[in-house]
């Protein structure tokens, strides 16, 4: 994923209806919820990007999801367990990034391809 530019990157305030429909608010606690959005300058070859990053999915071994893989359940029933442990998304890691100005929101949405 890349990530902004710290030189020229812009914060602004996320527009309701994104913090509706990615469920902003269960990330922040603030009034204002604050994305940032490239801008461009001579650091980044007016890009607004510079540099990149991973965004991860961790699966935290538990011993039910030890049992499923023992016994060499399908990967769906695998997720199911893993979303119930409450395993952290790409997707959720990906907004902790845009909240704290590291990437763009869109980058994040067009990498993993939700929307
Ligand atoms: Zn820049």
């Amino acid at each position: 994923m890349r990530t902004l530019c710290i030189q020229c990157r812009r914060p602004y305030e996320a527009l309701p209806e994104i913090v509706e429909e990615l469920k902003l608010r269960d990330y922040v606690q603030d009034k204002n919820v604050v994305l940032y959005e490239p801008v461009g300058c001579p650091q980044c070859a007016g890009t607004g990007f510079r540099g990149r990053t991973a965004i991860l999915e961790f699966l935290a071994m538990t011993d039910p999801i030890r049992r499923l893989v023992l016994k060499r359940a399908d990967a769906g029933e695998i997720q199911a367990a893993a979303i119930e442990a409450r395993m952290r998304t790409m997707f959720q890691d990906g907004v902790d990034k845009a909240l704290s100005g590291i990437t763009a929101i869109e980058e994040v949405l067009r990498v993993t391809n939700v929307s």
